[in-house]
């Protein structure tokens, strides 16, 4: 069988978890959670990087931190996983869900001012595939009405736009380590940070409403409860485990970018006779090869080939079912505008495999499968 995702093991994860625990430090903020900060402080250039214990826990920071409050409108798109909602629903806000752009499944930047109300207070932009929504227009409008930009960079580690890191490009950028995700902790994500006055009160959110951070840095002489919090650092054996895949960055990258390219170069063919579409990256936007969909002419048609692929023993997946339409979106957000491309778009993308150690040879098997699907 040719799973979907096998979790990225580099081989040094063991050793760093034996370390944190002969060191006697398993819970945060240790050695290791440090040095995955700063290797992200560093690498992307954002002002602080903090460990999280998910993306989605990230993602609730951010609403704490832009002080998200019953009543409150945040603008998404409804192509997107559950938690981007979850983190502002859990704060009382409305999500306001705005139409996809079909080309690469981002929120349509154009159809954002549209949405926005005197009650709007943020706009979180999914960078799907890990490539990168239209931020010039994303951060213009939102500068233009005063709304926060919080992104769900969840896929975008890796990615850049006009050469900046995803995740540095909004006020707040959230990071996935999820097992599904380019590098993993098993659980995990980290919180990116631009405006230096957001970091200590992101700290202190992070350490269950404490100035604890500001103690261990001996800048205070005792910690106390100084604010709401909550409990989002994640144990040092995760952040030993996520070191030894950030040493390996760029070899999972590379790795990774094999697979995707070697799918697109063997996949162009269906795509030139308008068989199927295949993912486009714009101008400006370099992704990290974190997912590589096709898109089938619809829902039947996909069906079909996912049960043709099973045949074969090849694991291919569809991906959201769009927020606006499940029972929670009803109930917690609205549609603003018409939904022409999110459903329709949504029912005919399917996932291939791609994971640190997939072969080029299972590339072109999973490749040649589907060329075959559509010669019978
Ligand atoms: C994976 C993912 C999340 C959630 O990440 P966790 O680390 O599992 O909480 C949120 N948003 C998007 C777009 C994702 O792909």
């Amino acid at each position: 069988m040719i799973y979907f995702n096998i979790p990225p093991l580099v081989g040094e994860e063991l050793d760093h978890i034996k370390t944190a625990i002969a060191a006697h430090k398993i819970c945060g903020d240790g050695m290791f959670t440090k040095k995955c900060n700063a290797w992200i402080e560093e690498k992307t250039g954002t002002a602080r990087a903090l460990l999280t214990t998910s993306c989605t826990h990230a993602l609730e920071m951010t609403a704490i931190l832009c002080d998200i409050r019953p009543g409150d409108e945040v603008i998404m798109p409804s192509y997107t996983f559950v938690s981007t909602a979850d983190a502002f629903v859990g704060r009382g806000a409305t999500v306001v869900f705005v139409d996809v752009d079909p080309k690469t499944m981002n929120i349509n930047a154009d159809l954002i001012e549209d949405a926005i109300t005197d009650k709007t207070k943020a706009v979180v932009p999914v960078h799907y595939a890990g490539v990168s929504c239209d931020m010039k227009k994303i951060n213009a409008i939102a500068q233009k009405h005063n709304l926060y930009v919080i992104e769900d960079a969840a896929q975008g580690f890796g990615s850049t736009y006009h050469g900046k890191a995803l995740g540095t490009l909004g006020d707040l950028g959230c990071y996935s380590f999820h097992e599904t995700k380019n590098l993993s902790m098993g659980e995990g994500g980290a919180l990116l940070i631009k405006d230096p006055h957001f970091a200590e009160k992101a700290e202190i959110i992070r350490e269950k409403g404490t100035d604890r951070s500001k103690f261990f840095r001996g800048q205070v002489d005792k910690y106390t409860w100084v604010d709401y919090g909550s409990s989002y650092l994640p144990s040092e054996m995760n952040a030993a485990y996520l070191w030894a895949q950030l040493e390996k960055e760029r070899e999972i990258y590379n790795a990774r970018m094999r697979s995707w390219d070697a799918y697109y170069t063997a996949l162009k063919p269906l795509m030139d006779e308008g068989i199927i579409e295949l993912p486009f990256i714009p101008d400006g936007c370099v992704h990290n090869a974190h997912m590589f969909y096709i898109k089938v002419k619809d829902c039947a048609e996909r069906t079909d080939l996912i049960s043709y692929l099973k045949e074969h023993e090849i694991q291919a997946v569809f991906h959201y079912i769009p927020l606006h339409s499940a029972p929670a979106g009803i109930k917690f957000g609205r549609f603003h505008g018409q939904d022409v491309y999110t459903t329709r778009e949504s029912e005919r993308l399917l996932r291939l495999p791609l994971y640190y150690g997939l072969t080029v040879e299972e590339v072109a098997f999973i490749s040649d499968r589907i060329k075959e699907f559509y010669k019978k």
